[in-house]
């Protein structure tokens, strides 16, 4: 085989790759849930790592020749307690490919099928993974839920009563479209009140956490689990963080349970990311995603935007499009001709359709890696405000869209 490059060898997909290239360069993008990792993450993720087979854990593997994965993990590992403050009362496991398998491994490992568990809906801004009827989480397991206020706020006095009346096994808290602060201390008092287990999911808000601008799920979990690849800026991927007793019965479940071979680049671009996360820049970073997203909620209020729960504490913003007379779907579409990339959302008690629902989910993530500051915010903001009252309006909105993201390349 020649070792041409991509370019020479493969012109279709090198194309694909400059094209994709060229639209995250000149689009904005405000997907809550993604990011650009560094160089050296997607340097690490393309490694020799890839090659190697190791399945077990570090220093208790079926193959030879994991002298370097064992220390590759083992050191990552160790980069999770160290980001996360952990004492040796926590284990900790990268290997999970992503984080819907991550969670459904926790749920096997924790509980029996049939067993009760309690979560916030879809539509009130959970995750799929968690318990959806589309999902093995939903169809494994007996799922009750519990709800936003009517303003958009978890309600810890309420869950709590549904929790004592619907006694779970397991309450999850953590989300994907929650855009306030989580207060995992009173949910570990709901949890301990009705002896179920505690799982936090982290997945959209581990790097505020580590970067100390979003209160830590640690000691009150019994579990958490993060993906890698949203505020955290790593490669896809996930991490599950438990307490020390509780790693026979979820490990084993992580592999062989559901998987084979860990990935071994992904868990070398986990590593290099979380040494990035130890770094001051990374906590000034975490500050300014959410001064972004603040500032992205305070101007969109003044164009009479709804936001859920009237702004944000986080990286997200979750906005009812009702009163502008648009649905999530054609805001989206619209915004798109504009280079400005959304996705549609429901909203907690949305009349409509999860295919065309009322809301749209913006996040400042990814902008904020590309070094936007408040003052591209407020210009965004105008922006979002001039497409949607006149779709019209797109090509004129796209000039200065390009203009700005030529300013801010990605590296
Ligand atoms: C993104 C997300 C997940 C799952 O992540 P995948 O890697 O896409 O499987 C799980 N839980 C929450 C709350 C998420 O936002």
């Amino acid at each position: 085989m020649k070792n041409q490059s991509i370019g020479k060898k493969d012109p279709k997909i090198a194309n694909l790759i400059e094209e994709e290239r060229k639209r995250h360069n000149l689009t904005l993008h405000l997907i809550a849930s993604e990011n650009y990792p560094s160089k050296a993450v997607r340097e690490a993720l393309s490694s020799i790592f890839v090659v190697k087979y190791s399945e077990g854990r570090p220093f208790k593997r079926y193959y030879g020749g994991t002298e370097n994965i064992d220390k590759l993990e083992s050191l990552v590992e160790e980069r999770v307690r160290k980001v996360f403050r952990l004492s040796k009362k926590w284990a900790v496991n990268v290997q999970p490919y992503s984080g819907s398998p991550a969670n459904y491994a926790v749920l096997r490992g924790l509980l029996k099928p049939g067993d009760k568990i309690l979560t916030l809906p879809l539509s009130h801004g959970g995750h799929l993974s968690q318990g959806t009827k589309v999902s093995l989480s939903g169809q494994d397991f007996k799922v009750s839920h519990y709800f936003l206020s009517k303003e958009g706020f978890l309600d810890y006095k309420e869950i709590e009563k549904i929790a004592k009346k619907t006694r779970p096994k397991l309450i999850i808290t953590g989300y994907s479209a929650y855009p306030r602060k989580i207060n995992f201390k009173k949910f570990a008092q709901i949890a301990k009140k009705v002896q179920a287990y505690l799982l936090a999911d982290i997945a959209h808000i581990s790097g505020l956490i580590i970067g100390r601008v979003h209160p830590s799920p640690f000691p009150f979990a019994d579990v958490v689990m993060t993906t890698t690849h949203k505020t955290l800026r790593g490669p896809r991927g996930a991490i599950i963080i438990c307490k020390t007793e509780l790693k026979q019965k979820i490990f084993p479940k992580v592999f062989p349970g559901l998987q084979g071979g860990p990935h071994n680049h992904t868990i070398c671009a986990i590593g290099v990311a979380l040494k990035e996360a130890q770094s001051i820049q990374f906590k000034k970073y975490t500050a300014q995603i959410i001064k972004n997203a603040k500032t992205l909620a305070k101007e969109l209020k003044k164009y009479n935007f709804h936001l859920i729960s009237g702004g944000t504490d986080n990286h997200l913003i979750l906005i009812d499009l009702m009163n502008k007379g648009i649905s999530g779907k054609e805001a989206q579409d619209n915004l798109e001709k504009a280079g400005i990339i959304v996705n549609k959302n429901s909203i907690p008690y949305d009349k409509r359709s999860p295919f065309n629902p009322s809301g749209m989910r913006i996040g400042t993530p990814a902008l904020t890696t590309r070094g936007m500051k408040e003052k591209e915010m407020k210009k965004i903001a105008a922006w979002i405000n001039e497409v949607i009252s006149n779709p019209k309006s797109y090509s004129k909105i796209k000039k200065e869209v390009i203009k700005l993201c030529k300013k801010f390349p990605l590296s």
